[in-house]
């Protein structure tokens, strides 16, 4: 019996859970445990300073007050008896490229799921002006889901999995992370008493023209799908820096 955990972080409310639940159903059994509220932008954190409540909502559903990462624990350790066959996380609501990988929930809970040795896959989709059409998400997260069932993945390696909006040319792109940041991204804001305060996440991305990267690959209307390495170490430097740096 294939077993499918799917998780967000958009939390458990989000049309983006419902639509890849709706994909995944067609591939295995699934069970969505999911935090209760929008956790996007928490990156890895686990919550180790209070006790976590997992809620049922009904068969295989379940919402945790938690972050992304404490509920592919949970969901682990405390609602599956037997590993998954899958791990999968999203469809986030708005893409996951390059630098946002860093601070991304959705891609966190897939390298959690990885971190405990099951093949996973966190799936983003971008938004279009006509609302979020998941048709062409669900339609790629079920060719990619099933194509990492019937062959695995390789030790400490999850994909991550961006859809973009319009979708005019169906194609996929096999890519490297590339980098994307922000512009204009704190907002200053003053409260009731005139103080200033910072607001994070807003503004613009600059954009990133390396070829085969995986922002390149959105911007050109592709499907982006990046193997994502859990060894953050610098291997080309690794030589250079024990030899000559007299550390
Ligand atoms: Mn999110």
């Amino acid at each position: 019996m294939t077993t499918i955990l799917i998780t967000n972080d958009d939390g458990i409310h989000s049309p983006g859970l419902a639509a890849l639940e709706a994909a995944m159903a067609t591939l295995g059994n699934t069970v969505i445990v999911a935090p209760d509220r929008d956790n996007s932008a928490v990156s890895h954190s686990l919550t180790i300073n209070r006790p976590l409540k997992l809620t049922r909502h009904g068969v295989a559903r379940y919402d945790v007050n938690g972050t992304p990462a404490d509920c592919v624990v949970l969901g682990l350790s405390k609602v599956l008896r037997e590993p998954p066959a899958l791990v999968v996380s999203g469809f986030n609501l708005g893409p996951n490229l390059g630098d946002d990988i860093a601070y991304s929930g959705t891609v966190s809970a897939a390298v959690e799921g990885t971190m405990k040795g099951c093949p996973s896959i966190a799936f983003s989709t971008e938004y279009s002006t006509d609302g979020w059409d998941f048709d062409f998400s669900m339609e790629t997260a079920r060719r990619v889901a099933a194509r990492v069932l019937e062959r695995g993945l390789p030790g400490n390696t999850l994909l991550n999995v961006n859809i973009p909006k319009g979708h005019v040319n169906r194609e996929t792109r096999i890519t490297c992370q590339g980098r994307r940041q922000w512009e204009g991204d704190i907002l200053e804001v003053s409260d009731p008493r005139g103080r200033i305060h910072y607001w994070i996440g807003g503004g613009s991305p600059i954009s990133d023209r390396t070829s085969g990267s995986d922002v390149s690959a959105l911007e050109e209307g592709f499907v982006s799908i990046t193997p994502i390495h859990l060894d953050h170490t610098n291997h080309e430097f690794l030589r250079s820096f024990r030899e000559q740096w007299g550390l």
